[in-house]
């Protein structure tokens, strides 16, 4: 199904984020976190690509898996910057033929000596990927603005771009503070950007992710979670809990708030995906009119 069209189905659409093995790893590894997450039934699982630009692109192989094995939707994620034309093809193709609906356009970080200078920006791929395939094109967005962009005013300006050139629907980058989204969403609509926005929320519950991931996107992190760090760091069992609640609460005010889709970075855990589902389930379920 296309997201488009679950956005057009649902008040508030629920999905995951995960990442492949690495070339070389066992693929079986991934087959247990997909069975759980199959039994949590997320609305789809987005799969990311070369992420931290590694040369991976088990990206189709596990779409496929969630396609065609255990009956999930699928979003593609695709990186263009440190690919030629030739290889980008490649991979739509290879989406194509699976019969992938859904395509996350992305630029993809810069890589120093490794950009191929074919794609500038994840706007020169969306028109790429429309000639190449009918997917569904959704693009990424930053509440807290884009690291390279010089403010927030023009970040929204390319952000539009993305949106007039194919982007059905925007994926955020993950973020602590709600307010800040909930600002951010004022000045997207005020630029006249229509398409459904998800907000992305990434549980912090392992001591590993505060120092890697979270500095990488330059999220703001508020003193509560900064509290719950410097309490439950070597603590992991505490530092769980409490970033299950933290989440949980998260998506609880953002659903009071109206929000499209939760978009939740689940970094293959799926037992803190169920933790998470199982709080918010019930309230989502009467959104969305199907538990009344
Ligand atoms: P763009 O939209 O191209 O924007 C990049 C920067 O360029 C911004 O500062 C923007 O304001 C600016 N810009 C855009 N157009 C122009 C223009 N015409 N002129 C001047 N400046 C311009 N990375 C991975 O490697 N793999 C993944 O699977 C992955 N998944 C992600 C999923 C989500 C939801 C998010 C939010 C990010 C993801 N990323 C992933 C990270 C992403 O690749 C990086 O954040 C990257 O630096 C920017 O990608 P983009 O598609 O947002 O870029």
């Amino acid at each position: 199904m296309r997201i488009s069209d679950l956005f057009k189905q649902k008040k508030a659409v629920y999905s995951f984020e995960i990442f492949p093995p690495k070339v070389g790893d066992d693929i079986g590894k991934i087959y247990s976190t997909l069975d759980e997450i199959g039994d949590i039934a997320p609305d789809y699982v987005s799969v990311t690509y070369s992420a931290g630009g590694s040369k991976n692109s088990r990206t189709a192989e596990i779409a496929d898996l969630l396609k065609n094995k255990y009956g999930m939707e699928p979003l593609a994620h695709l990186t263009c910057i440190n690919s030629s034309k030739e290889e980008v093809a490649a991979a739509i193709e290879r989406l194509n033929k699976i019969g992938v609906e859904n395509i996350l356009a992305l630029r993809g970080d810069r890589i120093e000596g490794e950009e191929k200078g074919d794609f500038c920006y994840a706007s020169d791929l969306i028109p790429f990927i429309k000639e190449r395939s009918g997917a569904d094109i959704g693009a990424a967005c930053y509440p807290e603005g884009h690291p390279e962009s010089a403010n927030l005013v023009e970040d929204i300006r390319h952000l539009k771009n993305k949106v007039d050139l194919g982007a059905t629907h925007l994926n955020t980058q993950l973020f602590f503070d709600n307010d800040i989204f909930l600002n951010y969403m004022e000045k997207v609509r005020l630029a006249g950007i229509e398409v459904p926005v998800q907000a992305g929320i990434m549980p912090l519950v392992k001591k590993s992710q505060f120092g890697g991931i979270v500095r990488m996107t330059g999220a703001g992190i508020p003193t509560k979670i900064s509290r719950m760090y410097a309490r439950f760091a070597d603590d992991p069992r505490s530092l769980e809990d409490a970033g299950v609640a933290y989440a949980t609460d998260q998506i609880i005010d953002l659903l009071s708030a109206g929000v499209q889709g939760i978009h939740l970075y689940i970094m293959n855990n799926a037992r803190v995906a169920r933790r998470i589902t199982e709080n918010i389930r019930p309230i989502l379920d009467r959104i969305n009119g199907e538990n009344k």
